[in-house]
């Protein structure tokens, strides 16, 4: 199995060594993984975070050379969408050489998605339908990246006492986000994180990743987004299961910016 989405130390919120988070993938039978270090620019607190490009080359060499035959790994970046970042987001990721880009959000019209404020003074519907909207422009305006990071992730850490998005209620929303990336030939991911959160779903649910699937989606990640040693790999076997049930037969994993398919 492949793992394309963790955060080592080079990540401003994740303590976790590359050599660790390798030792930790072969004993869990991983075939590869990918470091996907934050580049979070103007946040709601303020801060700009951007990994270093070169202390995360000159260490994923040195590990590959180390793992040779036993573990494939990569080197990516997860960039934090927001509408007036499409440009300078674009500068900060030139000369990442990164392997893979994922694009997600973390931070929504100057709030913290993960803080609640966000909802503050909305219902549900209208929470996730405003956050889907914005999810859709990003989409439609940010052209860099090749994975669109834990697409529901508005449900992480909702205080509603039902925090899933269904397809029955804003499946409109959703087909259109799938649309735009199925026809610029970009992927979603399975974010195995949703199940650590206390959801009954990764990010995003079965349901959707059905739906992506039956409009023509190809392109595919498992990542489980582990900031610590003990969630690397963390239910990936589960998300595996998720695509097969779903129809395909290939999982994604990204070098050089290119895809390739790996049989499941
Ligand atoms: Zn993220
Ligand atoms: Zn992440």
């Amino acid at each position: 199995m492949y793992d394309s989405h963790m955060h080592s130390s080079l990540s401003f919120d994740s303590i976790m060594s590359m050599e660790e988070a390798c030792e930790q993938a072969f004993e869990n039978n991983l075939q590869g993984v990918c470091f996907t270090e934050h580049l979070d620019l103007d946040q709601a607190n303020g801060e700009d975070n951007l990994p270093d490009y070169q202390e995360s080359i000159r260490q994923v060499k040195e590990l590959q050379k180390k793992w040779r035959g036993q573990l494939e790994i990569c080197r990516g970046v997860e960039v934090g969408l927001q509408l007036h970042l499409a440009e300078r987001n674009k500068i900060a990721l030139a000369g990442s050489q990164a392997d893979l880009i994922i694009g997600s959000i973390h931070d929504i019209d100057g709030f913290d998605l993960y803080r609640q404020e966000y909802s503050r003074g909305k219902t549900r519907e209208e929470t996730y339908r405003a956050y889907l909207q914005r999810l859709y422009e990003l989409v439609k305006t940010n052209d860099y990246f090749h994975i669109l990071g834990h697409l529901d992730v508005i449900t992480r850490d909702a205080s509603f006492e039902d925090r899933n998005i269904t397809m029955a209620e804003f499946g409109d929303e959703i087909d259109a986000i799938l649309k735009v990336i199925i026809s610029q030939n970009r992927g979603i991911e399975i974010n195995t994180s949703g199940w650590k959160y206390g959801l009954s779903q990764p990010h995003p649910s079965l349901e959707v990743v059905k739906r992506y699937k039956e409009l023509g989606g190809d392109v595919i990640t498992c990542g489980s987004d582990a900031h610590r040693v003990q969630t690397v790999g963390y239910k990936l076997a589960e998300a595996y299961a998720y695509l097969r049930e779903a129809g395909f037969k290939y999982v994604s994993f990204f070098k050089q910016g290119k895809e390739e398919k790996k049989p499941l």
